[in-house]
This record gives C-alpha cells, structure tokens and sequence, in this order.
C-alpha cells in the first residue's frame, strides 16, 4: 500500500485512528478540522466577547478552589485592561501550582458570561507564555476519540500532508470552468488556514477550499453510480416485446381506466423491458397512487413471452393481498399465480418449488422466501420487488445473482426527495407517479391530545354505527417485541369492553399466516368493524370500505411511518379521517414531526421536510447501510453542488476515463465493495 500508515506507530495509536476511520495516509488528509483556534493574536480583556474562542495573556492576581456553585478552581487573570476568570472544574495540585498568584499566563478558551463574570471553562494556558511566538495559522481542533491526543493527530495530519502527493484528479479545463481551488491547495488550507482567512466561512463549509472537498466526494459517488450503471448495461438479459394480448385483456378488465401517470410510467417499464440489458428501474409512487396495476402489466409483458416472474413482497400480509388481487386479475386470462411464504407447511412449499422450477407457474407471488436456495425458477425474465426500502441491500443482491439476469422493478411508497434520490439511486432509473386515481376525497387529519380520548371513542363508535369501517393503531413499543403483544392485546381487550355493540378484531406480527389472512379477509368483508392493529398493516393493505384511523401515542412514530398509516384510509370515496392522538408533553421533535404531518398529505413534500429534520441518513434508514453515506458534502444544502457533481461525472467518464479511474480509486478506496456492487 503506498499510502498505509507510518509503520512507527503503536498499535494502540493504530487502533485509536481506525475508530476514526483513518487507514491510511489519505485517510488522514481527509481528516477535517471541526473547528480552528486562534492563537495567532492575543486578545486585550477588555476587549474578549462572549461565544468567542480567544486567547489573553495577563498576571494570576488571585486563585482558589471555590464550592460554589461546585467545587472549581478560579483563577483570576488581570491585564492593563481588564479582569477575566479561568475556571477548572477537575484539577490537580500541580495546576493549582502553575496557577500561582504573580505567574504570567497565556490562556485561550472560549468566552463566556459566568458566576462571576467574564470567564474561560478549562482555558488551554501556557504559563510564562508571554514570549512564545504567536502561531502564523489557526489552530485546528479534529474530531478526536478517547486517549488521542490532538497533538498526535495534528502530527500525523501534518506529516502525511507533506509526503503524500496530492496531484490533482480533474482535469485543469474542468476546474477552470467550476471555479474551484486545487485539491492539494484546498486540504492544505483547511489544515493550516492562512491568518486572514475567512473563519466564518470555513465554519460553515462554504469556503472554496470545503466546496471543493465536497464536491469531489459527491463526484466520486456520482462517478461510482455511473459505472455500477454502465456495467449492468453490458450485461444481457432476455428482450421481452409487448405483444400486448395479455396486458390489453388485463386493462379492458378493470373497472377503471389507467391514470395519466400510470400510462407513462407503465410505458417506460414496458419500453425497458424490451432492451436487452437488464431493466433495474424504480417506480416510485405515494401510498394509493396505484402500483400494483402497473407492476401487473409489466407481468404480463414478461409471461407474454414465455417467461417467469417472481413478485416479492416484504411483509405475509402484503405479499398475500397481492397474490390475492393478482389471483382476481389474472386468472380469467388464464393464469393461476402460485404462493410462496415461509410460513407454508413442507410439503406445499415443496409443491410449489417444483412448479417453479418446472416452469409450469408463470407468476410466483411471496415474501422474500422466494429468494431462498431451494426455489430455482426455470426461466425467470423478471423480478418484481415491492415496497424494496424494506428489503437490506444484501437481499437485494441475491436477488441478481439468481439464474441468469432479470429484469428487475423496484417499487417504493416511501418518497425520496429528488436530491436524494439522485444521490443514492443514481444507479438505477427511476419512475414516478405523480398523481392519484380520481375520486378520491383528501384524509381529513386531526391532532387530539390523549385527554380528550373520549371525544374519539365516540366518533369511532359514530362512524362504526353508520356501515363504515376503522383502524386502531396500537402504540409502537419499539424496544421489545413482548410488550408490543401485550400492548395490542391490552388495547384488544380494553376496546372491546369500550364497544361492547362493535365487531372488533386484531392483527399483529405474532399471528401466524393464516389467522392474520383470516382476520384480513373478515375486516375486508366488513364482518369486523373495527380493527385494531400495530404497524404490521403500515404497509400496502388496501381495504377502501375503512375511512376512519385512530393513530394511538402518534408522538411515537415516524413521518414516513404516519404518512403509510393513513395512506390505508381515504382510497374509497366515503370522506375519510385520521385521528392522532398524542400524549402530552411533546418533545420539540415530535411537536415538529406532528406538525408536517397535520399541515402535508403529499408524501413528496413530508419526506422533504423530513430529511431536512433529520439528515438523509435516518430517512434512507439502517437498512440501507450498505450504501456509504456522505460525510463531507450534504445534500439539502449542496443540491447545486450535486448538480454539477452529476453532470460532470458524465463528463469524465466520456472525456477523461483516466481521471475518473484516478478520482475513484483516491475516493473509494477504502470501499471495494462498492467499487464493485
Ligand atoms: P399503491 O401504489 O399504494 O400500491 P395500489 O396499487 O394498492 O396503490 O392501489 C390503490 C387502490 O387504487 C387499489 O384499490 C387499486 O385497485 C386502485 N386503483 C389503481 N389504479 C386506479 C385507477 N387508475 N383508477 C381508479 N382506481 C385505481
Ligand atoms: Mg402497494
């Protein structure tokens, strides 16, 4: 490695920098100041401000230990101009010695208004500092963890700074027309800012030097993406034309004809699937806008040509509905889809394997028991994969490594924010449904807080009465599985006495397959009135008839999490309504979270205020760990910056293939999986 570490440090030391994810030399270039200090002018008291880091110099005219307002040390530091207090709330003896009334110090800290008066918590202070030099750079402060010391790193940082040759990965043409600073120029500033630089600016990452850092990362994410993309273009995959016998049936069956969007989206997934490079496509729309039509005809596209599907769904219930409604849609054209879940016995799983693998059924519909060793298909043209933010990345790629190439259709409720989704999803095409079905009345939302609890009963047990149907969602129990039971069947059992004239049935995870089918399918036929449920129905479930939620302890829940929840009412045209009941006091992040949810039903704009409410990283999820998030750039703020990243990763790639092969391998080093994918 011709930019490991010194092979002279310790391994301790070796153990302390991989913590920070420091590897390599490079690493440690890429080790960024969080802040900077001044030590390059020293600060007459009078003149310090509070919320500053300054540094004063002056004579100790006074020091104690006090114990109020806790035992401390306080020292008193006298200029010509002024009195400032160092404070130290764990000290030694030998500080307190240093300290010595008469001794002149150099101190620097940050400023602030305490007990008594102007003072500096743990100043750093240099005792007779007066006639060391002033250092000619800030100061910088790293990102540290316990037992490394800042010197250590800055020597290491400064070290590697000098012996690495940081030549430039873009082209000076390119460079040029961005207006950005040399890659080399701009680590060395941010390392060692000159005294006049614009301290402001480098707090905020605006500073040319930081805009050029976060642009090469986003360009080498960009650069990554494409290449993943063009690779999979390379590769082949079965050319399936729409002879459009089926999909024509299909269409003329409905009820209802296809939406403007769901027209165009539907031609683009049937316009890749006649390539003959695999399609990897997702096809994004909010709760209700009607996917599961398009990804039934893209189904038929593939069977038209003799070829297999498999459509996989994350949950028993969701992947049910579909077979179900897919079972209603299809077999009057003559196909029976065949069922796949973990939960079947032996020997109808075994059944089913086989019909697969034979090639008798054209469409598998299941959970992700589908992707399991023993199911081979015979010729599987493509994979449909619903609500594919549920599944982790690894599942996702079994899914290619299985037979020969599919296309493949990812579909997604949960919206993604258009710079995110251009950052993360850069690998993959994307459709979206912009629009809902006709007919369709808005979700009434309302906030009620828990002390009014009776109100709701009413108002359920009201519209109950009237034929409609409702959802009781249970409170999230996030930390155990057990009292999540325990919360749904309490909540059960309490309802039940509540409603005594009421049909009331549950749903949980802990049910098995069949009694969670039972209870569905009872709730669909309206014999249960109210149905009382945890999260388990959050995604997918589709019973237009249920026009009323109650979203029991909503503080509780996530954004994308409300927004499914009451995309399972408003899909009939009876007026529909969903009640929030939250317990007081909110947190100020709940009262924010309940607030976008009250003011929004477009699912667009609720993950966009999202994502600025809690950083990309929490919106895409853990599950989507295997995609390495960005630590320089940020995507709310550096949208523009992305833009550029996009276009002229393009470019490289089409003008400049070396310097984009040289950016990559700078950049991603440290990630050969995703260099591969
Ligand atoms: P989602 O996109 O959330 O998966 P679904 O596919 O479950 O939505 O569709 C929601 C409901 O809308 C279903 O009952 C479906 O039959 C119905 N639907 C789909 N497309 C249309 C349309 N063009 N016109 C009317 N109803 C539609
Ligand atoms: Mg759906």
């Amino acid at each position: 490695m011709p930019h490991s570490l010194p092979a002279n440090l310790q391994k301790v030391t070796l153990g302390k920098l991989a913590k920070l994810g420091i590897h390599n030399r490079f690493d440690l270039v890429l080790h960024l100041p969080l802040r900077y200090e001044d030590e390059t002018k020293v600060v007459r008291i009078a003149e310090l401000q509070p919320g500053e880091s300054q540094q004063v110099e002056g004579e100790v005219t006074h020091c104690e230990v006090a114990y109020r307002p806790r035992r401390s040390l306080i020292c008193q530091l006298q200029d010509d101009t002024g009195v400032v207090h160092l404070r130290f709330l764990n000290f030694y003896p030998s500080q307190q010695k240093q300290l010595a009334v008469g001794k002149r110090i150099r101190a620097l800290g940050e400023v602030r208004m305490g007990y008594f008066g102007l003072e500096m918590v743990h100043p750093k202070c240099r005792v007779g500092g007066e006639n060391a030099p002033l250092k000619q750079a800030l100061t910088p402060v790293y990102p540290t963890t316990a037992g490394l010391p800042q010197a250590t790193l800055l020597k290491q940082i400064h070290a590697a700074l000098q012996e690495l040759e940081l030549t430039d990965t873009l082209p000076a043409e390119i460079l040029a027309r961005l207006k950005l600073p040399a890659f080399a120029d701009s680590v060395q500033l941010l390392h060692n800012p000159p005294p006049h630089v614009d301290e402001e600016a480098l707090l905020q990452h605006a500073h040319p030097a930081w805009l050029r850092i976060k642009f090469d990362e986003l360009l080498a994410q960009q650069l990554s993406m494409r290449v993943h993309y063009r690779k999979r273009r390379n590769r082949t995959a079965p050319q399936l034309p729409g002879h459009g016998h089926l999909s024509s049936a299909l269409l003329k069956s409905l009820p209802f004809a296809l939406t403007n969007a769901q027209q165009k989206v539907w031609s683009e997934i049937s316009h890749d699937l006649t390539q003959s490079h695999p399609m990897q496509r997702l096809l994004q729309g909010d709760v209700g806008s009607g996917k599961t039509i398009v990804a039934a005809l893209a189904a038929l596209q593939a069977i038209e040509n003799g070829y297999q599907v498999a459509f996989m769904a994350p949950t028993e219930i969701l992947a049910e509905q579909h077979y179900l409604k897919l079972r209603d849609w299809l077999e009057p054209l003559g196909i029976s889809p065949a069922w796949l879940s973990g939960s079947l016995k032996k020997k109808d799983k075994t059944a089913a394997c086989e019909r697969i693998a034979s090639g008798d059924t054209l469409l598998a519909i299941g959970t992700h028991a589908l992707f399991q060793s023993q199911v081979e298909f015979k010729k599987l043209g493509l994979v449909i994969v619903d609500e594919q933010h549920k599944f982790g990345v690894q599942q996702r790629l079994a899914l290619r490594g299985k037979g020969s190439e599919p296309h493949q259709l990812m579909m997604s409720a949960t919206p993604i924010p258009r710079t995110l989704a251009m950052s993360y999803y850069a690998d993959l095409d994307v459709s979206v449904i912009d629009e809902l079905p006709p007919g369709r009345t808005p979700v009434v939302t309302k906030l009620v807080s828990d002390a009014r609890r009776e109100e709701v009963f009413e108002r359920v047990r009201n519209a109950c009465l009237e034929g409609r149907q409702a959802y009781w969602v249970c409170p999230l129990i996030d930390e155990s599985e057990t009292l999540q039971l325990q919360t749904a069947l309490e909540t059960h059992a309490t309802l039940s006495e509540i409603f005594p004239e009421l049909r009331i049935g549950l749903v949980h995870g802990k049910l098995n397959n069949s009694e969670k089918a039972q209870v569905m399918a009872a709730f669909k036929a309206n014999e249960v009135q109210l149905l009382v449920a945890t999260t388990v129905i959050e995604v997918g479930v589709d019973v237009p008839n249920a026009s009323m939620m109650v979203i029991d302890h909503a503080e509780r829940m996530g954004l994308s999490q409300l927004h499914q929840l009451r995309g399972r009412v408003g899909r009939g045209a009876a007026h529909s309504l969903c009640i929030l009941l939250f317990q007081t006091p909110l947190s100020e992040l709940a009262r924010a979270r309940l607030k976008i949810i009250f003011e929004n039903t477009d699912g667009f704009e609720i993950a966009q205020q999202d994502m600025q409410l809690r950083g990309p990283g929490e919106l895409l999820g853990a599950r989507q760990s295997g995609v390495p998030m960005l630590r320089f750039a940020d995507i709310t703020q550096d949208a523009p910056l992305l833009n550029y990243a996009r276009d002229m990763a393009d470019e490289m790639l089409r003008d400049h293939p070396e310097a984009a092969r040289a950016h990559l391998q700078r950049w991603m080093a440290n990630k050969p999986d995703y260099l591969q994918v």
